[in-house]
């Protein structure tokens, strides 16, 4: 049976799985994948590398609205692993926008109107062809709220922090702790859901997932099934 092409939206808290799920989704059916969130970690990034937030999480308004037009973020594909990975101005970033040090100041920066309102446009200039999954915390309600497919994925603090951890050790980072990354989690959820410019909510008209007690595996095949009742109606 023909599909349609449509447009996906994943949406929920951090480290709930969602990015894993929905770059899989975006594989298994031959959609292009975009990570939102990479995209506010990397002016986070450059934040901190042009001296543009203190260590109090004071941000330089006046001179991060000049340079926001120059900030130029973009995706490649790793040849050998075949995962997508964050380029900031031509420079390959991701290894560095997913650590602590961003971790703990991009929900001060994606909360500056100016700096959604960029990210938002290029977002939606990426998806205006359809064929795509995006990940978020505003994309169902704001970057694309006609998305066919809306998912909001939800699972415990600590569940999410545990995940996060094992994550950082996995690759090689012996400081982290697991304290340091629930507080982490609790004080990204609070700053995201009361932010004034478009905080993290469920869409009205999102599917919502627990996936606390699932397995990788269970999370697959539940987007995809869901992929396949929606895109072949
Ligand atoms: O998804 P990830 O945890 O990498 O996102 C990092 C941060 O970027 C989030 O905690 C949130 O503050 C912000 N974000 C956002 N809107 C999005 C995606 C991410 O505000 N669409």
């Amino acid at each position: 049976m023909t599909k349609k092409l449509i447009t996906i939206a994943i949406d929920g808290f951090s480290s709930s799985g969602k990015s894993t799920m929905a770059k899989v989704l975006a594989k298994n059916i031959g959609y292009a994948y975009i990570d939102s969130g990479a995209m506010y970690r990397a002016v986070t990034l450059y934040c901190l590398d042009n001296g543009l937030i203190n260590d109090a999480g004071e941000v330089n308004l006046p001179a991060l609205e000049a340079a926001i037009g120059d900030i130029k973020i973009s995706f490649g594909v790793n040849a050998e692993t075949g995962a997508t990975e964050t380029y900031l101005n031509g420079e390959n970033v991701e290894g560095k926008i997913r650590d602590m040090r961003v971790s703990g100041k991009v929900s001060t920066v994606a909360a500056i109107p100016f700096v959604r309102r960029e990210l938002v446009k290029q977002q939606q200039a990426m998806g205006r062809d359809k064929g795509i999954v995006m990940d978020g915390r505003d994309i169902g309600t704001t970057v694309f709220p006609d998305a066919e497919m809306k998912v909001f994925v939800n699972a415990s603090a600590e569940t999410r922090a545990q995940r996060r951890y094992d994550e950082l050790v996995a690759k090689g980072d012996t400081t982290v702790t697991y304290e340091s990354v629930l507080e982490n989690v609790k004080q990204r959820d609070h700053l995201d859901t009361t932010r004034e410019e478009s905080p993290l909510r469920r869409a009205d008209d999102a599917v919502e997932l627990d996936n606390s007690h699932m397995s990788r595996e269970e999370q697959n095949k539940w987007m995809i099934d869901l992929y396949e009742k929606i895109a072949t109606r």
